[in-house]
C-alpha cells in the first residue's frame, strides 16, 4: 500500500490556529516537509489563542489566594474566573464544583479518593487506563466489551441490578473512546446508573475537545477532562461535578490552600479545618496559568462554535476513513460499526506491516506524527485485535513478525486544529 493515502489535504480545512502548524521536520529520504501532528488524542497542539492570552498575562501573574498586592489579586480573579468559564463550558449545575487537577488521571484519582465507605464501581474494559486502575481500593465490577451502545446499555443494567441498592455505587464511562474514537451513549448510561441508585462519572478526556459536554443535559455527576487534549499546554485538568463527596472526603493533598483554620490542641497535636470548596482538593500553590489556559481554549472553542468544529471534523473522519477504506490491507478498529458517531480518532493495522515500522515510516518518510502501540488501553485494544490477553507490550513494543498478527496498532487523530 502506499502510505501517502493516509495524508489529509490540510488546505481544504484549516479551522483554529495552533502553535507548530507550520514547523518543518527533516524527511530521511532527504529534504524538509511541513510536519502534519495527527497525534491530537494523545496531546493537541496548544491553540495560538492560548498561547496569546498567556502571553499577555505572564508579565502580570502573582500567588493566588495569598497576596493583597495587585498583582495577587489580579491572579486570583483569573483563576476564579477561569473556574466560572469551566463551569459554563461545561453547562455545569448551579451547585456543582470545579476543582483543578493536573490531568484527566489526577481528577479521577482525586474522585477515586474521595469515594464513600463501601463504594462499588463499575467500569467497562474498554477503557483508558486513567478509567479503569483508579479504583483499587473499591469494590469494582469490569464489564466486557459491548459491541453496540444498546449492549452496553443493557450490560450496565444487568450489573447494576444485581447490587445492593443501599450502598454508594459510581459507574465511570469515557464519552469517546481514546482507540476507536467511538462516542458512547452517555445519557442512556448515566440514566440506567440513576435508575438503580448509583451515580456516574465521564472522562471526558477525549470528547471534551470535539464535542460540547452538557453536565446537565447528560446528567453524569461528574466530568474529568485534560488541558493538554483540549488545546491548552500541560499540567492542568479538570474535575467537576456533585460537590457532596468532594466536600465529606478527605483533602487529596494536605496543606495550605485546602485548609481554612490550623490550631494546635493542647494535647500538643493539631486540629484542622479543611475548606469545603474546591480549594478543600487543591492545596499547595495552584496552576493558575494551566487554569487560565483551560478558560482560555473553552473560549476559543465556543467562540468559533462547535457546529462548525463538528462539521470540519467530520470532513476529516471521513476523508481519513475513505482513504484507508481503498486500502485492502487496512483493517480499521471499531466497536460499534461503520454508523457510530465518533471523534477525529481512528486506529487499524495493516496486514504484513509491524504498526510501529509502520508509525515510524509514516514520520521518518513522510513527516506524519502518528501514534502506535495500545494507547493505555490494553484489554479494548487486545479484544479488538483479537490478541492474546496475555500477550506482552505497550507502546512500540511488542512488534509482530511478517505474516503474524499485530500485536499493536496505528492511531490517527486530529482535532480542532488539524
Ligand atoms: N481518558 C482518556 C479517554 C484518554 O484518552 C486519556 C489520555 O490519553 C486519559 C483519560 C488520560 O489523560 P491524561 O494523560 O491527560 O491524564
Amino acid at each position: 500500500m502506499s502510505v501517502s493515502t493516509l495524508v489529509v489535504d490540510q488546505s481544504v480545512y484549516s479551522s483554529l490556529p495552533v502553535l507548530g502548524g507550520d514547523v518543518t521536520v527533516p524527511l530521511v529520504t532527504g529534504g524538509e516537509v511541513t510536519y502534519a501532528a495527527l497525534d491530537y488524542a494523545a496531546s493537541a497542539p496548544a491553540l495560538q489563542r492560548v498561547w496569546d492570552d498567556v502571553a499577555a498575562y505572564a508579565p502580570y501573574y502573582g500567588s493566588v489566594h495569598r497576596g493583597a498586592g495587585y498583582l495577587s489579586q489580579l491572579s486570583t480573579d483569573l483563576f476564579e474566573n477561569a473556574r466560572k468559564t469551566v463551569a459554563e463550558f461545561l453547562d455545569c449545575r448551579d451547585d456543582d464544583q470545579v476543582v483543578f487537577t493536573r490531568s484527566t488521571t489526577d481528577s479521577l484519582n482525586l474522585l477515586a479518593a474521595a469515594l464513600p465507605a463501601d463504594c462499588q464501581v463499575f467500569v467497562f474494559e474498554t477503557e483508558h487506563h486513567a478509567s479503569l486502575l483508579p479504583w483499587r481500593d473499591a469494590r469494582v465490577t469490569y464489564l466486557d466489551a459491548p459491541r453496540t451502545p444498546q449492549e452496553a446499555v443493557a450490560s450496565l443494567e444487568g450489573a447494576l441490578a444485581g447490587r445492593d441498592p443501599r450502598g454508594p455505587a459510581l459507574v465511570c464511562v469515557t464519552g469517546a473512546s481514546n482507540v476507536t474514537g467511538e462516542i458512547w451513549p452517555v445519557r442512556e448510561l448515566a440514566a440506567a446508573a440513576h435508575a438503580h441508585g448509583a451515580r456516574i462519572v465521564l472522562d471526558a478526556a477525549q470528547l471534551a475537545p470535539h464535542h460540547p459536554v452538557s453536565v446537565r443535559e447528560l446528567d453524569v455527576d461528574w466530568v474529568a477532562f485534560s488541558g493538554h487534549k483540549l488545546y491548552a499546554p500541560f499540567g492542568s485538568g479538570v474535575l467537576a461535578g456533585r460537590a457532596d463527596w468532594l466536600r465529606e472526603a478527605d483533602p487529596y493533598l494536605a496543606g495550605g490552600g485546602a485548609s481554612r483554620k490550623v490550631t494546635r490542641r493542647t494535647d500538643g497535636g493539631v486540629d484542622v479545618e479543611w475548606h469545603e470548596t474546591a480549594a478543600r482538593h487543591e492545596a499547595g500553590s495552584p496552576n493558575v496559568i494551566g487554569a487560565y489556559s483551560i478558560a482560555s481554549a473553552c473560549k476559543a472553542l465556543t467562540g468559533t462554535g462547535f457546529e462548525t468544529l463538528v462539521a470540519r471534523e467530520q470532513y476529516l473522519i471521513d476523508t481519513v476513513r475513505a482513504g484507508l477504506a481503498e486500502v485492502p490491507e487496512v483493517r480499521v478498529l471499531s466497536l460499534f460499526g461503520d454508523d457510530a458517531p465518533r471523534v477525529g480518532v481512528i486506529s487499524f493495522v495493516v496486514e504484513g506491516w509491524n504498526s510501529s515500522h509502520f508509525a515510524a515510516a509514516l514520520s521518518a518518510e513522510y513527516g506524519i506524527g502518528v501514534r502506535d502501540g495500545l494507547f493505555c488501553a490494553h484489554p479494548l485494544v487486545r479484544t479488538l485485535l483479537g490478541s492474546d490477553p496475555q500477550a506482552q507490550g505497550e507502546c512500540g513494543a511488542p512488534e509482530a513478525g511478517p505474516g503474524e498478527r499485530s500485536l499493536n496498532a496505528i492511531r490517527v487523530s486530529f482535532g480542532a486544529g488539524t
